[in-house]
């Protein structure tokens, strides 16, 4: 039997891994992390898609701590999320630091006591948002340092590196999930389910690479089978 633990925030990307990893494992774990965001709503759109989309179990973590250690625009009112900007410099207000890194090994904690195999992160180098702990090189390199530390031979997926936002729109259609996705996930900086605030950079990602999709339904279909196999 394969089973896999989801690290799911009940964004567009976790929940599209959710969608696929729901077809391909027989049972699938979820775990949401609470480090106190400003946006609680998350974890309730978190809470509700897991139920409905049927996983066999939902694990919400209280991470308090990070918030205490890691000052960003998503864990504190007085700072601004940031807009679009075309060419953005260094990191985004919106980076936690060391978020991925502890994410990841408590998922791993989790998929340990539950007597998962896999743990599935939607983590994404294509649309790169600048943050350091979504690189290909750091996943891979932490798989290595939890697979020795637990002594067990825990794999960490990573479905959408390579994926850009309307492949990965893309991706829930041919789960004919697509509107579960466009309609019930929150991946808003400003805390707004769905189509979202509609400036905010996350906003701004998902809308164009919906947009994308929408203009090029199949092209788009056939480079996602091209990049992951899928018949
Ligand atoms: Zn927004």
């Amino acid at each position: 039997m394969k089973s896999a633990v989801v690290v799911f925030s009940g964004g567009q990307d976790s929940t599209t891994c959710l969608i696929q990893a729901l077809k391909q494992y027989d049972e699938v774990h979820c775990v949401t992390f609470d480090y106190g965001q400003r946006h609680r709503a998350e974890i309730e759109v978190a809470k509700t898609l897991a139920q409905q989309l049927g996983t066999r179990s939902h694990k919400v973590l209280d991470v308090g701590l990070l918030n205490e250690l890691a000052i960003s625009s998503l864990t504190r009112d007085n700072i601004p999320v940031p807009e679009f900007e075309a060419d953005l410099q260094g990191l985004p207000s919106t980076f936690v630091p060391g978020r991925n890194i502890l994410f990841l090994t408590l998922a791993s904690i989790y998929a340990y006591q539950v007597g998962a195999e896999t743990v599935i992160t939607g983590v994404c180098e294509t649309d790169f948002s600048g943050y350091p702990d979504c690189r290909d090189e750091f996943v891979k390199a932490l798989n290595q340092a939890i697979a020795l530390g637990l002594a067990k031979d825990i794999r960490f997926v990573t479905p959408l590196m390579w994926l850009n936002k309307a492949e990965t729109w893309a991706l829930a259609d041919y789960y004919h999930q697509l509107d579960t996705v466009r309609n019930n996930t929150l991946t808003c900086y400003n805390g707004i389910k769905g189509a979202g605030c509609g400036h905010c950079a996350a906003c701004h990602l998902r809308a164009k690479g919906l947009e994308e999709y929408h203009q090029d339904p199949v092209g788009v279909m056939a480079s996602l089978r091209h990049k992951t196999g899928l018949q």
